[in-house]
C-alpha cells in the first residue's frame, strides 16, 4: 500500500515592505531593495550611520 505524503499548501508569504510575493534568494523580502530598506529603516530609527553599506551580493537587476 502506497501512501503519498503531500505537503499543505502554504500561503503566499508577502514581503513587509512592498507585500509584493516573496522571493526565496531574499526571504522574507522580495529584493535586496526592500531588505535594504528595512535595513535603513531600522538604522533611521535609532542610529545614524554615515555612508550607506554596500551589498556585495547585490545581484538582482530591479
Ligand atoms: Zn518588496
Amino acid at each position: 500500500m502506497t501512501t503519498s505524503t503531500t505537503p499543505p499548501p502554504s500561503p503566499v508569504k508577502r514581503c513587509p515592505i512592498c507585500h509584493k510575493p516573496r522571493v526565496e534568494a531574499h526571504a522574507p523580502f522580495c529584493s535586496n531593495r526592500c531588505r535594504d530598506r528595512d535595513l535603513m529603516r531600522w538604522l533611521d530609527d535609532g542610529y545614524a550611520l554615515p555612508g550607506r553599506a554596500v551589498d556585495a551580493e547585490d545581484e538582482a537587476p530591479d
